[in-house]
């Protein structure tokens, strides 16, 4: 065990920039304490990436576990990240060959669960092997835990934000006829990069003309063609945390169809954003874009939900769908997305980035959502 790792769980000092120090880890794990006994179980063995990370703080969650113990938690992983976990993890750590056996040794005596929701079946077998009893299986566990965010997580996200705007200037600058979307999408990436992000929140999406259609069109060999709208959809992550933005822009003048689809969405997009707010369901904030596309004619052309939460993960809650009953409280981040997609002629989409405050909402995506019509 690492006894920086041990004076920093024991002392409850926020002694790095990660997010999971000090106070808020360990009210994050009092919490999940609770949770746990009401499920009849003492200690919880995290496998999920995202939950170990938002644990510990450690960067290479993929390769690591965390054992939560009744009074200490304990950061496990192995031989190729002794010299990492000594710089990131924010609870002690401990480096082993066989993490199944130092998990059964560490809760001998207690009741263990793992997580249902991540540990495959195999891997199930092999612990309950070790542990020599089957472990309490749970789910969502940290879903009420990760929805509302610290302080510390909003200012990552706030920075996630203000670089995947910084990269949507970079792509304007760069598109233009001819340009392929692959192209666009290596430009937003760059950008991201070397203005510090640890990478893209998910695959860049560039749809043009035709290809706007598609929701989740990921950036082709297709050229940018004059006429055509261009939907552009990606975020950066940083410390962990997704942003998450799309605008669609024109190159050069495009019909006056075009023009009222994209006034349409946009009229969408601004009332459901303004709209969030402490208190609000998913589904009520749907309705508000649903029903003034609908007062368009394109009711049936806005195939997907509103919007989500991001966080560790480009996709968390709350939902912002017809079906949701999640209910907005501060802390919580929305991505609002309104969009219509007319399979054979266009498509576009407008998303922004929210955190939900004590009094509405703070938007944190801040590129203009006028239409751009770009020079062709
Ligand atoms: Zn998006
Ligand atoms: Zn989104």
């Amino acid at each position: 065990m690492s006894r920086a790792g041990a004076d920093r769980e024991r002392n409850s000092v926020a002694t790095g920039d990660g997010v999971a120090n000090g106070d808020v880890a360990a009210q994050r794990l009092a919490t999940l304490r609770a949770n746990l006994a009401a499920q009849g179980a003492d200690a919880l063995l995290v496998t999920t990436p995202a939950n170990v990370r938002y644990l510990s703080d450690f960067t290479s969650p993929d390769d690591a576990s965390v054992l939560v113990l009744p009074s200490s938690a304990l950061l496990i992983s192995d031989g190729r990240y002794g010299a990492q976990a000594q710089q990131e993890s924010s609870i002690p750590f401990e480096i082993v060959g066989d993490a199944f056996l130092a998990v059964a040794e560490h809760a001998r005596g207690l009741k263990l669960a793992v997580e249902g929701d991540d540990l495959t079946l195999q891997r199930f077998k092999q612990l309950s092997a070790r542990l020599g009893y089957e472990p309490v299986v749970t789910e969502g566990l940290f879903t009420p835990l990760r929805l509302v965010k610290s302080p510390p997580e909003i200012a990552l996200l706030r920075e996630a934000a203000r670089i995947t705007d910084l990269a949507f200037e970079a792509a304007l600058r760069m598109m233009a006829p001819g340009v392929l979307e692959v192209e666009v999408a290596l430009e937003l990436e760059r950008a991201m990069r070397l203005a510090g992000a640890d990478g893209s929140a998910f695959e860049i999406i560039v749809a043009s003309g035709v290809r706007g259609a598609m929701p989740h069109g990921v950036a082709s060999q297709k050229p940018l063609a004059a006429g055509e709208l261009v939907t552009l959809d990606f975020g950066a992550v940083v410390g962990g945390y997704h942003a998450d933005m799309t605008r669609t822009v024109a190159v050069g003048a495009v019909g006056a169809e075009e023009r009222r689809l994209y006034e349409a969405v946009l009229e969408a997009q601004v009332a459901a954003l303004a709209a969030v707010a402490p208190g609000k369901s998913g589904r009520e904030l749907d309705a508000v874009a649903r029903d003034i596309l609908a007062e368009h004619d394109l009711a049936d052309h806005f195939v997907h939900s509103l919007g989500h939460g991001t966080g560790l993960v480009i996709h968390e809650g709350p939902r912002l769908s017809n079906k949701s009953d999640d209910v907005l409280a501060s802390g919580m981040t929305v991505t609002v997305e309104p969009g219509v997609y007319l399979p054979g002629f266009t498509g576009l989409r407008i998303e922004d980035l929210a955190v939900v405050t004590a009094d509405g909402h703070e938007v944190l995506s801040l590129s203009s959502k006028e239409l751009i019509v770009l020079a062709a």
